[in-house]
């Protein structure tokens, strides 16, 4: 079915991109795979031809489109499997809290060089004892003279080594009760004395995605850096955290497009008992319903897309469609590695990594128990 909320110059972008993506980024994926990290070089391209940053305002380097952009992007690396730039993290997460709580000096200061992709954003939320209870992050930010000095441990953080930048969750105020009206944000260049870079963290799957932990020790931070107000940090999070998981259901859903259509191709030319196993109904019927749930899942993510686009609070709806869609990723993976049989295991067919992949969609940016909790709340009857 055609999509009906992208213009021609949303397409236009489409094409560029897909035909960039062919030459720049398929080619590399293996290796990025093998290192576990991606690279430098690729983020900069990115950044030159315009891919990061589309819908960032043209005075700091952006493409001045809307968030359409960016989801475009999101989809064609989903469907590429270049599961490694997170540009979601990057582009459409970190750049809009600068973009939306920056001063003129930061914002001039740090969104040029990401949107260039010289200079990686990353955000550091959690901890190793804190997860979903944000507010319970033991991170201390302690103002001393035109410095806050800033103490604590950060882990899972995504582009955690390439990162030039991280927006770090902090207490500035550790005694406020309630305990989230004591956080704040803070901009952290990383090659700031005591901002340390840990492991990169061994995982089940994103291979390709850096994945780190990251250390404060008596990191002093000018008092500019504060990003918004004291105190405000919370209250900005939550303000984008519509977005954040908006980017979720986008990227499963293009994930599930390329799960299905692999796997359609495959029961195809695999025979068993002398007839294509595409012949047998059972394998009809389970790909008819995993079609079935791909668009009914495309239409509510393309409506919501397309509502956010008009700044609509549907924070209730992008709770639903990210717990929705990131489940179904899991069972579209696991339904469609079956109908590939022993080779479904085998990693040279890339239908074992989704499956492995998608295991983390239900988990970041706030698990799929945390959405059910957030629409329950708003119900009513949380
Ligand atoms: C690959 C990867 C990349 C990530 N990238 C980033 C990043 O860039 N920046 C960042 O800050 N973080 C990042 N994270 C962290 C991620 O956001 C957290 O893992 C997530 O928020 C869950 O927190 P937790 O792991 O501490 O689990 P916990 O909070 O300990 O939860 C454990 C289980 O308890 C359940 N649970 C918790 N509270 C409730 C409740 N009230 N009701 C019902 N069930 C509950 C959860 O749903 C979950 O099933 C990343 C994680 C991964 C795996």
């Amino acid at each position: 079915m055609q999509r009906d909320l992208f213009s021609e110059e949303h397409e236009m972008f489409r094409a560029q991109f897909k035909r960039f993506a062919a030459r720049e980024i398929e080619p590399k994926i293996g290796k990025w795979n093998h290192d576990g990290i991606t690279d430098r070089d690729t983020w900069q391209r990115m950044g030159a031809e315009g891919f990061l940053g589309p819908c960032m305002p043209p005075e700091y380097g952006g493409g001045g489109g809307d968030f359409r952009y960016d989801a475009i992007v999101m989809e064609e690396l989903a469907y590429i499997r270049a599961h490694g730039l997170m540009t979601g993290v990057h582009t459409s997460i970190c750049m809009p809290y600068i973009l939306s709580f920056g001063s003129e000096e930061q914002k001039r200061r740090y969104l040029p060089p990401a949107i260039a992709g010289e200079m990686l954003l990353a955000i550091c939320m959690t901890e190793p004892g804190t997860g979903s209870d944000l507010a319970g992050v033991q991170t201390r930010a302690i103002r001393d003279g035109d410095h806050y000095v800033v103490n604590g441990a950060k882990t899972f953080i995504s582009i955690g080594q390439l990162a030039g930048l991280f927006i770090v969750v902090a207490k500035t105020d550790p005694s406020a009760d309630p305990p989230h009206k004591g956080i704040s944000l803070l901009l952290v260049e990383a090659d700031t004395p005591g901002c340390v870079k840990g492991r990169k963290l061994e995982k089940l799957g994103l291979q390709a995605q850096d994945t780190s932990e990251i250390f404060f020790e008596d990191c002093r931070v000018p008092v500019t850096n504060l990003l918004g107000r004291e105190g405000q940090g919370f209250k900005m999070l939550m303000e984008k955290l519509q977005q954040e998981r908006l980017c979720i259901g986008i990227q499963s859903v293009a994930s599930c497009r390329r799960a299905l259509d692999d796997t359609v191709a495959y029961v195809k030319q695999r025979h068993a008992f002398g007839q294509p196993i595409a012949s047998f109904q059972n394998t009809q019927f389970k790909l008819a319903e995993l079609a079935t749930e791909l668009e009914v899942g495309q239409a509510f993510v393309d409506r919501l897309l397309a509502a956010h686009v008009r700044r609509e609070d549907v924070v209730t709806e992008v709770s639903m469609a990210k717990w929705w869609a990131s489940d179904l990723q899991k069972r579209m993976a696991a339904e469609c590695l079956q109908l590939h049989g022993g080779y479904g295991f085998m990693k040279e067919y890339p239908i074992s990594q989704d499956l492995a992949d998608a295991a983390v969609q239900s988990i970041y940016a706030g698990t799929n128990e945390i959405m059910k909790r957030i629409i329950a709340q708003r119900l009513g009857i949380g």
